[in-house]
């Protein structure tokens, strides 16, 4: 038989499950549109978001649409039943990443907020020059705290081990294993600087690791895993650069879910969704376990479908269902 799951999509669940102090670990892939904003809710009940979304429609257009995404992050923020976010992280600058902060602050008080450090690239969608950071994510930190993280930091949220294991284009110093995949693999051209900065997350919570690394690039993927894996396994997996074709020394992780955040309208999008989740799956199938739909890593429940988002691969190249599904949620106990 082919492989068998790659990225998944995944499911959700419900209402129920959040808030407050309870005994899950819940992860809301929140549906932008092609950008990011994910939303972990501890057990402790404390709030972890990796990313706002865009500010607008995208990136190109950010005044259309105003404040969609901090709608939808507000919307799920409801469901989950937490009133605030504790800790924002900017995995880096870019408008689907970060776009969304001035809208987001307005729903929701937002406690602290972490980043790489100035951006590296000028954005003038987001009004940002290199070296600066733009005026929205200015007032932002005027609102709460500001702190900057390198490799090696961990980031505070109560009833989780956060560590950062990548940013500003250089990997965390640690031993890690020696990985197998690595040799045969060519370097590409360079990304551009503000997904080359991208910070990179491990969350763990027990033995459950899942993984977030931003738009990080190919070439600072090698860095990271070869020769040694300095990320270890991974249960669910977030694909860097919303599902860009992974590195083979990716496969290392061995993720057991990855999810795309990918979904473009269909109109926009041209193909590349399914493009992608074809390719994460190839490159991360048949290490250790793919689950398939129906079929998730034992402890991560579904709940509840809630619109559309994320996406789901599934055993056959040919046969990729399209989940759509806004606002999905793994939870782990
Ligand atoms: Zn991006």
């Amino acid at each position: 038989m082919r492989g068998t799951l790659a990225a998944l999509g995944l499911a959700v669940m419900m209402a129920g499950a959040a808030a407050g102090a309870s005994k899950t670990l819940d992860i809301y892939f929140i549906d932008t549109e092609g950008g990011q904003a994910t939303l972990l809710v501890s057990p402790s009940g404390e709030t972890f978001m990796i990313d706002v979304g865009f500010a607008g429609l995208d990136t190109p257009n950010p005044d259309k649409d105003v404040g969609r995404d901090a709608a939808r992050i507000a919307g799920v923020a409801k469901i989950a039943k937490v009133t605030r976010i504790d800790t924002v992280l900017a995995t880096h600058f870019h408008g689907d990443h970060a776009g969304g902060i001035a809208h987001l602050t307005e729903r929701l008080p937002v406690r602290t907020l972490v980043d790489h450090g100035p951006a590296t690239q000028d954005a003038p969608t987001m009004k940002q020059k290199a070296g600066e950071y733009s005026e929205d994510w200015a007032a932002a930190f005027a609102k709460g705290q500001h702190k900057v993280v390198t490799p090696g930091d961990t980031i505070a949220v109560k009833g989780l081990n956060v560590t950062v294991v990548e940013a500003l284009g250089k990997p965390i110093e640690r031993a890690g294993e020696p990985n197998p995949n690595c040799s045969s693999i060519q370097k590409r051209a360079d990304g551009n600087p503000e997904d080359t900065a991208s910070v990179g997350v491990v969350v763990q919570y027990g033995r459950f690791r899942f993984a977030n690394f931003g738009d990080l690039p190919w070439n600072q993927e090698i860095l990271l895993l070869c020769p040694n894996n300095r990320v270890g396994g991974i249960d669910v997996y977030e694909a860097a650069g919303h599902g860009r074709e992974p590195t083979p020394a990716a496969s290392a992780m061995a993720p057991r879910v990855a999810v795309l955040d990918n979904a473009a309208p269909q109109k926009r999008d041209g193909g590349r969704r399914r493009q992608s989740a074809r390719r994460v799956h190839r490159e991360l199938r048949g290490h250790r376990q793919h689950d398939a739909r129906g079929a998730l890593p034992e402890g991560v429940s579904e709940r509840r479908r809630l619109l559309h988002g994320v996406q789901l691969a599934h055993e056959r190249d040919e046969d990729l269902p399209c989940e759509a599904s806004r606002h999905p949620v793994i939870h782990w106990r």
